[in-house]
């Protein structure tokens, strides 16, 4: 029997299924989801980007039908125009809906389309944010791709959420990681987005992508140079959340950040000298010092041998300069200690290894939050590549 979702509240709701399907597969929650009267009506919100496809395969497999709402900002790759024809008719999907803004909100609010060169958040809002809202209007429930391994703010993602107490969002792949990604893909032979190949690991639009250089963050050519993350259509804790996620969570920012991850294990920290700021750095004091992820590496040049220790700063997981000033670092000779520290995940352990880190400091909850074994599958760094995986030697 159909549940009377108007007398039953979202929160209620949500936390009765996660507790129903807390150890099950992302297939099955997507099962569930799409026919469990809890849910309501669902939609699926897909961007056809990078890794849209694995879960487009499955909602797929379960029931073509579904809705499956595509959001064309009119400011997308054409590649993205032509893979979403492509995979909506490999997939044999039946029910695809292009939202875009309205003539008159782009007439009156970017006339000439170049409101991303002023305000990449009004832009974001005008294209994506109110176009989608107003398309949810309709539903009780939608899908998401989003996944816990990227980052602090999606840490703790569960498969389903509250969305300010109006709908339910379903993240079936919350628990997934990149590699499970990629192998989903590769089993099911799921045709890729043309631009991955040519180095844009993730796609949004046109003006605000660029590519990624080997090493870097995944993430780091969205709205490149510039502290914007997020497109401003999620929400959290159920509230709306207009514009850029919050770059840092206040109380994690307090905590000490004394938990050292390296190949062998969680350790607490060993070293109890002074580190120095930059600015502050003479030749009598230079023994440890702390750099910001945007330093200049060339202002060390001829100072490295009198340091023993660097920190290198990450304010956000999406910030990848860390790892090419790390690479720097090495490249100019610094044979010291070298550590990453802040907003870096387990999943970007290996990443940080490779760039030159010995080793990362968290903070208590962020390792309480990803516990060793998350790490452990990436301390056997110099073979953690998707290559070498493919080749059953990892
Ligand atoms: S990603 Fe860039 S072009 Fe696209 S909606 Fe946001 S600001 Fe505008």
């Amino acid at each position: 029997m159909r549940h009377n979702l108007e007398t039953h509240p979202v929160a209620g709701r949500v936390d009765d299924l996660n507790a129903r399907y807390k150890h099950h597969s992302a297939h099955d929650v997507l099962k569930r989801a799409l026919t469990d009267d809890q849910v309501g009506r669902i939609a699926m919100v897909s961007s056809f980007g990078a890794e849209s496809v694995v879960l487009l395969h499955m909602v797929s497999v379960i029931n073509p039908d579904i809705p499956v709402l595509f959001i064309d900002t009119q400011m997308l790759f054409q590649e993205t125009l032509d893979y979403q024809l492509e995979v909506s008719k490999h997939l044999g999907l039946t029910n695809v809906q292009v939202i875009r803004a309205s003539d008159a909100a782009l007439a009156a609010d970017d006339p000439d389309g170049t409101l991303n060169q002023r305000d990449t958040d009004a832009c974001c809002h005008l294209r994506k944010t109110v176009p989608l809202e107003n398309a949810l209007g309709g539903y009780d429930a939608w899908i998401t791709g989003r996944k816990r391994f990227q980052g602090a703010t999606r840490a703790a993602l569960d498969f389903f959420e509250n969305e300010g107490d109006i709908r339910i969002k379903v993240n079936p792949l919350a628990h997934w990681d990149p590699q499970d990604i990629q192998d989903y893909i590769v089993n099911n032979r799921l045709p890729r987005h043309p631009l991955v190949a040519q180095g844009y690991p993730s796609i949004g639009c046109a003006p605000c992508t660029s590519k990624v250089a080997p090493g870097e963050d995944p993430r780091a050519g969205r709205w490149r140079d510039t502290q914007k993350e997020e497109c401003g259509i999620h929400f959290i804790n159920g509230k709306v959340v207009r514009g850029p996620l919050p770059k840092e969570d206040p109380v994690e920012e307090a905590l000490p950040m004394n938990t050292i991850v390296t190949d062998e294990g969680f350790a607490s920290d060993d070293w109890s000298g002074e580190f120095v700021a930059l600015e502050g750095l003479s030749e009598d004091n230079a023994v440890a010092l702390d750099l910001p992820s945007d330093a200049d590496p060339t202002v060390l040049q001829g100072k490295l041998d009198g340091i023993d220790m660097i920190r290198v700063d990450f304010p956000s997981f999406a910030d990848g300069r860390g790892f090419t000033l790390a690479r720097c670092l090495r490249l100019m000779g610094f044979h010291g200690r070298l550590r990453a520290r802040g907003h870096v995940i387990a999943d970007q352990y290996a990443m940080a290894r490779r760039s030159g880190f010995d080793e990362v400091e968290i903070t208590p909850e962020m390792a309480e939050r990803q516990p060793w074994d998350q790490w452990k599958a990436r301390s056997n760094w110099q073979s953690h590549d998707y290559q070498s995986r493919l080749r059953g030697s990892a």
